[in-house]
């Protein structure tokens, strides 16, 4: 089989490649505007069709017992999906505007590779425990604990890195016993579709396991998140919506688990390299045009040196062009559409508005008549209150703001809604380490250190999130537990 990316996908509904009931709709390039295809449009009917198909083959099926074949199942999905990786690179590129460089990582390679890990837990994972023997109330009893598949998940995911987010929901999910409706963000349909594919025409994972249910109607995420006979709803996206999930899944009662935006901030403290310090901001904040969650959009920096560290951060900033992302070089691609695009630039306008300097960048390329690009730009002048520095502007977008010392940078970077990643830079161990303790997020990156991998849980505090992917405690999300009590026999 041969993933073309000019192909129309379907959706993946009971083991079944199928049309979609409301026809196609277009599938764009960000980086050239141009239609690379079309997608199925799925309607509600479709969605109602997926999550009963989900249920059935939770309900009756033996894929939640049986630990060694979903990890048979998951391994040969990974390979499957490794044997086809330079035609999912090439729709990666096209549909998210993904720079090539991180196809190697995290838009794609590292999401297939970290199927091993969820397997190997499946396989490994302790999934029933001896509490021993008690007698309460003076029964002996003998206590067992199970730890059991949630049922049907919902999975709602975005469009920044949607091979690494759909693929951190269907891991754990599978490995824990789970089948899955996955609904996609309609900005990337084929990222997800043509793993449906992979799965229907390439793997044994059984009927119903998997669906995916592709649709530019956003009201099909929030049927997973009302309809009773889905369990949990694991969400990816902006908090606004997140509220929205928490709400909707509210009258079933569902378990909700939310990754969701953040506004982290990057501190340098006074005896950091300044210099290497803002380029490393200045270059992370231009990855995949900042459209990261968990990207530093905050820069903090001694207050003595700021027209020094503002310098620094231009310099690199500058030097980075928002560019082709199928050219090995590129950093910086595209916005994933003219909607965002414009929310980048009503920001890049507001800050000016909020009494800011827009110290380099500000506009779109001037060599690019085509495409959502956003030049990198520097936003200085401003304090935290800013709006500015408020919100998630999610574009190539970095304000940098004066700190008073220690204390009084961990202050601003709690001083946000949000709680969901940081840096911190320093070279005097107790300093750092106080910084660190006194930041509220879940993850934190020390002088450059990398958090991400299949083992390491991540996730936010605050506005950031409930719970935590990756991981086991991410593996855990998809658990349920039960206590049986028995007679002790003596
Ligand atoms: P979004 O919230 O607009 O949409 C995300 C998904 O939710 C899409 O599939 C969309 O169709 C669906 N959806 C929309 N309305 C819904 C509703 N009422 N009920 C159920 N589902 C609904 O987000 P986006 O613009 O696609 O993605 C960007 C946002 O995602 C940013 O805020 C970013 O910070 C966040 N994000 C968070 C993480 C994380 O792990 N914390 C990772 C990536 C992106």
């Amino acid at each position: 089989m041969a993933l073309r990316p000019t192909d129309s996908s379907a959706l993946l509904i009971d083991g079944k490649l199928v049309p979609g009931s409301g026809g196609t709709f277009e599938v764009l390039n960000p980086a050239t505007e141009e239609v690379l295809g079309s997608a199925a449009e799925a309607t509600a009917a479709d969605m109602d069709a997926a999550i009963a198909a989900a249920r059935l083959a939770f309900d009756e099926g033996t894929w939640s017992r049986d630990h060694a074949f979903r990890a048979g199942c998951l391994r040969q999905l990974c390979d499957a999906l490794q044997s086809h990786i330079e035609e999912l690179r090439e729709v990666t590129i096209a549909e998210v505007g993904a720079p090539a460089m991180l196809t190697s990582g995290p838009q794609l390679e590292g999401p297939i590779e970290d199927l091993r890990y969820w397997a190997d837990l499946a396989e490994n994972y302790s999934w029933e425990e001896d509490l021993g023997a008690a007698a309460p109330m003076g029964i002996p009893t003998a206590r067992r604990v199970f730890k059991e598949a949630v049922g049907v998940v919902g999975a709602i995911t975005p469009w920044n890195f949607p091979h690494q987010i759909n693929f951190a929901k269907l891991g754990p999910a599978l490995a824990a016993g789970n089948t899955v409706v996955l609904k996609p963000a309609p900005d990337t349909p084929w990222c997800a579709a043509l793993v449906g594919r992979v799965i229907a025409e390439e793997t044994e994972i059984p009927a119903g396991v998997v669906n995916i249910v592709t649709s530019t109607d956003h009201a099909l995420g929030a049927r997973l998140c009302t309809d009773p006979r889905v369990d949990l709803v694991s969400f990816t996206g902006s908090t606004a919506t997140g509220r929205t999930v928490m709400a909707s899944a509210a009258d079933s009662l569902k378990k909700v688990f939310l990754e969701l935006g953040g506004k982290s901030a990057f501190i340098v403290l006074d005896d950091a390299d300044l210099a290497s310090a803002c380029s490393v901001a200045a270059f992370s904040v231009c990855v995949h045009a900042g459209q990261g969650c968990a990207l530093t959009t905050r820069l903090l920096v001694p207050r003595a040196r700021y027209d020094e560290a503002v310098a620094a951060t231009a310099a690199t900033m500058s030097g980075i062009r928002a560019g082709d992302p199928s050219k090995p070089g590129t950093v910086c691609g595209p916005l994933i559409s003219a909607r965002q695009r414009e929310r980048v630039e009503g920001y890049l306008k507001l800050a000016v508005e909020e009494g800011g300097t827009i110290v380099t960048g500000g506009g779109r390329p001037a060599d690019r008549d085509r495409g959502f690009f956003v030049e990198p730009t520097l936003i200085a002048g401003v304090d935290n209150s800013a709006r500015v520095a408020q919100e998630e502007i999610f574009g190539p977008v970095l304000v940098i703001l004066p700190h008073d010392g220690d204390e009084d940078a961990v202050r601003i970077a709690n001083d946000s809604p949000y709680g969901l990643s940081g840096s911190v830079w320093g070279t005097d161990p107790e300093r750092v380490n106080r910084v660190v303790a006194g930041v509220r997020t879940g993850t934190l990156s020390v002088n450059g250190g990398v958090w991400y991998s299949a083992d390491a849980p991540f996730g936010g505090y605050k506005q950031s999130g409930i719970g935590r992917e990756m991981g086991v405690a991410g593996f855990e999300e998809y658990l349920e537990t039960k206590l049986v009590a028995s007679p002790a026999t003596t």
